[in-house]
């Protein structure tokens, strides 16, 4: 499903290289559930940008669904990003004039999808929240708006969902069924990579990679340590 070999990402700022990401090597299964750890400054955004093909590696390379990311067009990666890939943000990210259904149906229009209303209402009931289809951002909780991003993330039934610190702006108990929702679409055959600094969090994943100063420091699975 993904497979980063020796990716690394060199940042210039003025005069000095910042070396944000070095030789960093992994696979992911498809049907994983995957918790990105480490400190500020480890290259965890780094990581998601290179996955979420928002930006490209300085060397190495990335296969997506044996997609090999460097060798396709700007356009082309834009439609892998579109089409394949699911986004989730800790600001939740929805346009705030749309209505919750509205926002779930952004990406299918973008792909000129057919059915769009009925597929978006297909995705707000996955993620439990239906009778919220008319309501606007404002007029829900941060835990209905970030399973309304949800929605969104998995409405082009995507290769991965990619979810940044998605519990970092909620509550303990609303955090906690919003990893609920992940597990069960992970366990519904999705599969999710999320960066989050909190264990209770990770402790749902059944992988979980730390990062530090740019490499993978550890790559542990539940049962163990894998590499
Ligand atoms: P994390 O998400 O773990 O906090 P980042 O991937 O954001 O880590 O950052 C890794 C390193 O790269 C840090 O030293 C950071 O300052 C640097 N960095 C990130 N983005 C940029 C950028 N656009 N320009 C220059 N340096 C950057």
């Amino acid at each position: 499903m993904i497979e980063v070999k020796e990716l690394s990402k060199t940042y210039q700022l003025g005069k000095v290289d910042v070396h944000a990401m070095i030789d960093v090597s992994f696979r992911i299964d498809a049907g994983e559930f995957v918790a990105v750890m480490g400190p500020s400054g480890s290259g965890k955004s780094t990581l998601m940008n290179l996955l979420g093909c928002l930006d490209l590696p300085s060397s190495g390379s990335y296969l997506l669904e044996s997609l090999d990311i460097r060798t396709l067009s700007p356009n082309q990666q834009a439609d892998v990003r579109n089409k394949r890939i699911g986004f989730v943000f800790q600001n939740f990210n929805l346009l705030p004039r749309a209505s919750a259904l509205e926002n779930v149906e952004l990406p299918l229009l973008y792909g000129r999808v057919s059915n769009s209303h009925t597929i978006a209402r297909e995705a707000l009931e996955r993620v439990g929240l239906a009778e919220r289809a008319m309501h606007r951002p404002n007029e829900l909780s941060g835990g209905e708006r970030q399973r309304v991003a949800i929605a969104r993330a998995i409405v082009n039934n995507p290769a991965i969902v990619l979810a940044d610190e998605p519990t970092g702006n909620l509550d303990t108990r609303t955090g906690i069924e919003i990893i609920k929702i992940f597990s069960r679409l992970n366990a519904e055959g999705t599969t999710i990579i999320i960066v989050t600094h909190e264990r209770d969090v990770a402790s749902k994943a059944r992988r979980i990679i730390q990062m530090k100063d740019g490499r993978i420091h550890q790559d542990m699975l539940a049962e163990g340590i894998v590499a």
